[in-house]
Formats: C-alpha cells, structure tokens, sequence
C-alpha cells in the first residue's frame, strides 16, 4: 500500500522541485471540509484546494450533476460540437455578473487563461497595448499572468525578460503606510512620464488580493480607477479568481463596493473542484475578438460546466451568501479573541470580507508590524494540529482561511480549535 513516506520519495525522484507543496502528506480522500491522507491521518481542510472548494470536497449534488455528464459525454471540444452545459452556464453567468446592460461569458480551464483572455479581449476591443497591474496582486504564471503578478520572487526571477507595456501600481494597505492617495499619485506620474493613458488597454486589479496578502481594495480605491478607467476609455478587469464564487458574502467581492468592472475574470469555486474558468462582461468588448481568436481544446468541459450549474443551484438552496456571512462574523470573532489573549503568539490586522478572513503574525503584541514568515511558521504547527492551513502576503506574514461555506459548525469548531493550539506558545 502507498503511504505518505513513500509517495514522498517517489515524488522526489519524478517531479520536479519547481512545483511545490506545501504539506508532505497525500490526499486518499475528502468530504466537505475533512480529508484523509494515505496514512489514514483526518486533517480539517480551511485551504479548500486554494479557494476552489466555496461548497466542499465532493458536495453530492455536484457529484451527481458531473456523474450524469460522465454518462452522456465528456468532450466534443465546443469549437467543433457545441453542447448545452457550457450555454445553460454562460446564461447563468450573465444573470449573475455584477455589471449593467447586455453581458456574454466565455469558458476555459485555468485561472490564468481566464486573466490571459480578459486582457485580449481589452486590447482587441480597445486597439491598445498596456497594461496597468498592481504590487502584491497575483494573476497566474503563464507568460502573460506572470507579468502581471506584482511579486518577483519566486514567480519572476529566473524567466527572463517581461512582456513590454505591463506597468504596476502600488496597492494601498495601511499596515505598509501605503494609502489610496499614494496609489493615486503613482497612476498620476505613470501618465505624466511613462505612458499615455490613451495607450492603456485595461486595468486590472483583485478586489481582495489572494496570495498578495487578503488586503481589501478600498471602495475609494475601485471608484478613483473607475473614474480613471472611465475619463480614457481604459477597461477595467476585475481578477476574481479568488474573491468571487460567494466567498464574501456577495458572488463577486466588487459587488460590495457597487462598483462596476468591464470584464471579471472567475475561476476556482466556480465548478466545486473541476478545472473550469471564464470571462464575464460587457457584450460590446467580449465580440470584439474575431472568430478563432479565443478558445481551447478544452476550454468549457462539459464535465466542469454540469458541476458548476451544479455548484449554483447548492448556492441557492443553502443559501450561501448568507453563511458566507454568517461564517466570517464567526471566524472574525474567534480571532479577535485570539488577537487579545497574552498566552498566544500575537496577532493583528484581522481582515478581510465576509469569509475571506486573514490575518498576520505580529513582530510584538501592541504594534501592527507583520513579522516576516510568520504564518508559514503557524501553518506548519496547525499540520501538526491536524488543520490544513494556508499562509500568503508579500512576506509569509499572513494565514487565510478557506474553509468550505458548507462545513458544519463543529468542523469550524474543531478547525479553529487546532489554530488556537498552532497559536499557543509552547
Ligand atoms: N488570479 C488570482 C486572483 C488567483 O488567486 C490565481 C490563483 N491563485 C490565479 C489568477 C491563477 O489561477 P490558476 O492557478 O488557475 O491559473
């Protein structure tokens, strides 16, 4: 029988170091927000396969509804033979999407195609070239996405030179002393000495950053680049990868600050665990691009679609944009009890939206300063607590939590419990 030692080595020996991680333990099996590994260990999973997993490991609707299309067919590729899934998806997607007015969806696989694609489709549509990204912001590694992504290490550092016309902002978190006016001002220097704004196709920004630290994009923030966007005719991309999928509380993180993108690109918790992402927005951009000039092999698998119409109808009958809510008022209170407790590592800075909750490790109780690598240390101790836990930030100074918006109460209990534990300073 396989075990975790084993697959260790074997891993060792086949895969190459450059994909990482994080845990030296193997999945055997899930269900909602526990899994097992090969050495039968139950961990609770707050990672949630990096924010894919918005309605658990193996939610039985989502099951059946892939099942079913196992049944029927698993792939035609839509640009050959077209199938019902991926239209019954794109409407959904356009009832739901947070902008006004005459909407259409494209569908591919990852995240960074949905990124790679919403950036095309704002040079197609524009006849421009730049691109306006921001520091900390993640959007994936292929050519493109990686440099759009505001961090160099270790996403940059050794794939020589970057795509010409991508320019990066600072993002405001107050923590670092950077606030909506610095970021404002550096748009304004970026005009009056590198480039022309009637030169930028699209800004592009996470409203809540994901790997770049859970930092919330202040309202002011979204409006200000709206106004921008708006004044130069530049298309304004919201990357919701990781925010969107109800983790806040609302089935798109913009939607909290009423602000309206051009185009949103959704990946992650849109199918419950199968690889499937897209494009949403305004109809007068997405036909922009020529027949041919978008798609994929398997771009839209009908398997991937039937879950994700799948993973909508669970949102409805369990209400859970409610419980995303009602989850992140828990998490929230649990962890600011943590932050006042004298016997626990200090920590600080809880934030986030609805249940898109993170928070750092402080260098010292009473200041707000992130210690560096700190919650890389506590998510290795919550593993040894039994909790599957992710850190993120430019530093390794923050933990997020995403656990499944379905997990029972005692699962939240005894997850939270574990990081109380990893907290104690033992
Ligand atoms: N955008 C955001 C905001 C992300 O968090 C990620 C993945 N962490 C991506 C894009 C890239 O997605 P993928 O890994 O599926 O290519």
């Amino acid at each position: 029988m396989p075990n975790n030692a084993d697959l260790l080595a074997r891993r060792a020996r086949s895969i190459p170091r450059g994909v990482a991680t994080a845990l030296p333990i193997f999945a055997a099996r899930a269900e909602n927000a526990e899994l097992w590994d090969e050495d039968g260990r139950r961990f609770m999973d707050f990672a949630g396969g990096i924010s894919v997993l918005n309605v658990g490991h193996r939610h039985p609707t989502i099951i059946a509804a892939a099942k079913l299309q196992l049944d029927a067919f698993t792939h035609t590729a839509f640009q050959v033979v077209g199938y019902r899934p991926y239209i019954e998806l794109c409407e959904k997607l356009n009832t739901i999407a947070p902008i006004s007015g005459e909407i259409r969806s494209v569908l591919f696989t990852t995240g960074a195609e949905a990124v790679e694609n919403a950036v095309k489709i704002a040079r197609a549509a524009t006849g421009r070239h730049g691109v306006i990204a921001f520091s900390g912001g993640f959007h994936g590694r292929t050519t493109l996405t990686m440099a759009l992504t505001g961090k160099v290490n270790p996403y940059k550092t050794a794939f020589g030179a970057s795509i010409p016309g991508v320019h990066h902002l600072p993002f405001p978190i107050p923590q670092y002393g950077v606030g909506v006016p610095d970021t404002m001002r550096a748009l304004d220097l970026l005009f009056a000495a590198d480039l022309d704004p009637g030169h930028v196709a699209a800004i592009i920004i996470e409203p809540v950053q994901g790997e770049g630290g859970f930092h919330v994009a202040p309202t002011e923030l979204l409006s200000a680049l709206r106004e921008v966007c708006d004044a130069h005719g530049i298309v304004l991309i919201a990357d919701e990868v990781q925010s969107g999928f109800g983790r806040t509380g609302r089935m798109f993180a913009i939607e909290h600050s009423g602000v309206e993108p051009d185009l949103v690109a959704v990946a992650k918790s849109m199918a419950g665990g199968f690889p499937l992402s897209g494009v949403i927005g305004r109809a007068s951009l997405m036909d922009a691009i020529e027949p041919g000039g978008m798609g994929g092999t398997y771009g839209g698998s009908p398997v991937a679609c039937a879950a994700a119409l799948a993973v909508l109808a669970v949102f409805d009958e369990e209400a859970l944009l409610e419980r995303a809510n009602r989850q992140g008022e828990y998490l929230r209170m649990v962890l600011e009890n943590a932050a006042d407790r004298e016997d626990l590592i200090p920590i600080g800075n809880i934030r986030g939206l609805g249940a898109m909750v993170g928070f750092d490790i402080l260098k010292e109780r009473g200041s707000n300063v992130p210690l560096a690598n700190g919650a890389k240390a506590i998510a290795s101790r919550a593993f040894d607590e039994g909790l599957i836990l992710l850190s993120c930030g430019a530093h390794g100074e923050t933990i997020r939590i995403l656990v499944p918006l379905t997990a029972p109460q005692a699962h939240l209990d005894e997850g939270m419990a574990a990081l109380m534990r990893a907290l104690g300073t033992y």
